[in-house]
């Protein structure tokens, strides 16, 4: 008996996976793959990665999975779930529309803004600590002076 962990997608569903849109590895031979799974959609000693990701493979899986007309892979993965096609696609939209892309520049600006912040107040805290050593000394030779004039003032 062979044991399925997730049934194959019915009529109008598909794989509850993003990772052709999210996900890319690469081979040490060069290999471009969308995950771990499918075979490779092209390789970066043939073509530039840009085009390998824009190619006729790498549209093939994606669309298989928008359509439901599954890649040999993808309709035997062993790794995702199904889902409604509905689904799948308002979550792909999402992706491509890039708002969780500009939500995550936005907080890289302000990590690395509140970086700046830090990296100068912790410049402020060592000139006021120099500043407060500079104070220390001059105190001592204030009072070192001060005796003397006591001194000379007491003769
Ligand atoms: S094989 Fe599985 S993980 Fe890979 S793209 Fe297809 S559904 Fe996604």
């Amino acid at each position: 008996m062979r044991l399925e962990f997730h049934r194959a997608p019915r009529e109008g569903e598909t794989r509850d996976c993003t990772e052709p849109w999210t996900f890319v590895f690469l081979r040490s031979n060069g290999d471009v793959c969308l995950c771990c799974h499918t075979p490779p959609v092209g390789n970066v000693r043939e073509q530039p990665l840009e085009q390998v990701l824009e190619g006729e493979a790498a549209h093939a899986l994606r669309s298989g999975l928008l359509s439901g007309e599954l890649a040999p892979a993808c309709r035997t993965c062993p790794e995702r779930g199904s889902t409604s096609l509905e689904v799948l696609r308002a979550r792909v939209e999402q992706l491509v529309s890039g708002s969780d892309t500009e939500q995550l520049a936005e907080l890289r600006r302000d990590n690395y803004a509140l970086k700046e912040t830090r990296a100068e107040l912790l410049r402020e805290r060592d000139a006021l600590r120099q500043h407060a050593n500079n104070l220390e000394a001059e105190r001592e030779h204030l009072r070192a002076h001060i005796t003397n004039l006591e001194r000379e003032l007491g003769r």
